[in-house]
């Protein structure tokens, strides 16, 4: 059972490391977004962690999403998509996230472009880079981002915000900064090559955040240091 005390007293530890890492590199603390990472969650630890502050949550699955969207939606609290889309799924998610950081396909783009079109709505997403070029992972590979950015750049009814990556999993966080510095400077190529706004930068889990911050994440992305280990 997750509790309110103790998700309240991890979001307290986890926003003083988020600043103080941000403080220690010359950013804003402000400039850091917590995306709270619910998935295997229940509505209640989700309730107690919006309570307690969280202003994003993060979901990997649609079907599991919309138990809890259904059941919190109407909190104040923004809801982003952080697993793989399936195109058949694209409709559910225009409904209820205020960004997609996964899209790695024109597929996946045209079809959220038609489904947000349909309910009037810009859709906010991040392309997903599989900048370790795992081939266990999603995600379009680091000389791709540019050309698919470029090709849904006209889009409509959808705007890419930035990119989101996972990098290769390491015990040591500091092996994964060459891999979120990669990233970064992939989002500074495409913001001069390409008219997106293209500024957030989803990168760094409980593992491994505070070496994100350091190299640019404005957007981290955090589950167990907040809900304890997933069973
Ligand atoms: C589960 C998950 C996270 C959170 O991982 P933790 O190690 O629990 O912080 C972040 N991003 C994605 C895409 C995930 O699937």
């Amino acid at each position: 059972m997750v509790d309110l005390v103790s998700v309240q007293q991890n979001l307290s530890m986890l926003q003083g490391r988020i600043a103080r890492a941000a403080a220690a590199c010359g950013r804003d603390a402000t400039a850091v977004r917590l995306v709270t990472v619910a998935k295997t969650q229940g509505v209640e630890a989700v309730r107690a962690a919006i309570q307690a502050g969280s202003l994003i949550v993060g979901e990997n699955y649609i079907q599991e999403a919309r138990d809890k969207f259904d059941a919190l939606g109407s909190l104040p609290a923004q809801w982003h998509f952080i697993g793989h889309l399936q195109t058949n799924k694209a409709k559910y998610a225009v409904r209820m996230f205020d960004l997609i950081h996964t899209v790695d396909s024109e597929k996946l783009a045209a079809e959220l472009d038609k489904q947000a079109r349909k309910t009037g709505k810009v859709q906010n997403i991040l392309v997903q880079v599989n900048i370790g070029a795992e081939t266990t992972k999603s995600g379009v590979a680091p000389d791709q981002a540019i050309d698919l950015i470029r090709r849904i750049a006209g889009y409509e009814n959808i705007c890419v915000q930035g990119l989101m990556a996972m990098p290769p999993f390491f015990d040591a966080p500091e092996r994964a900064r060459p891999f979120f510095s990669a990233l970064r400077k992939l989002r500074d190529r495409i913001q001069e090559e390409i008219p997106v706004p293209a500024q957030e930068l989803s990168m760094g889990m409980s593992g491994d955040f505070e070496v994100a911050i350091e190299e640019g994440a404005t957007l981290v992305r955090i589950g167990t240091a907040i809900f304890g280990a997933r069973s």
